[in-house]
């Protein structure tokens, strides 16, 4: 785990653009953004993948989840309904996972993408 660079953020030994913090997890912006907003969801701990989570990690991935449209929100993404019922705003929540997902960091997290679209990213 030392060579994780995710590791590294929550040991505060790397810096980085933090925009939450608490006991469990972290929020900060991606060094490479796919996007006008562009958020990573990260637990502290080290799983190297979602398929490496069981029932002892539920409520923390629930809390990843429900932090992200409280981040989106603070971040200009949050979704908005008109009187007349229709939706604006809004972002997109992944977890990449394996190889086959396109994971390329091996330390959990969500990306939290949102902004003015077209975007390019494929996050
Ligand atoms: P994934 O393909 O889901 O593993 O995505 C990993 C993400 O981590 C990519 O979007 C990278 O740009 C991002 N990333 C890698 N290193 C850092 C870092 N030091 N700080 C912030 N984001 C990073
Ligand atoms: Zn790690």
């Amino acid at each position: 785990m030392n060579n994780c660079i995710f590791c590294k953020i929550a040991a505060k030994t790397i810096p980085t653009k933090l925009i939450y913090e608490d006991e469990e997890l972290m929020a900060f912006h991606d060094i490479n953004p796919a996007a006008p907003v562009h958020l990573l969801i990260v637990p502290k701990k080290h799983f190297p993948t979602l398929a490496d989570c069981d029932v002892g990690q539920e409520s923390m991935l629930g809390r990843m989840l429900l932090l992200a449209p409280k981040l989106a929100q603070e971040q200009g993404c949050e979704v908005t309904t008109a009187a007349d019922g229709t939706y604006s705003g809004g972002f997109k929540t992944v977890v990449n996972t394996g190889p086959g997902g396109g994971q390329e960091v091996y330390h959990l997290h969500m990306h939290v993408t949102g902004g003015a679209r077209p975007f390019s990213g494929q996050r």
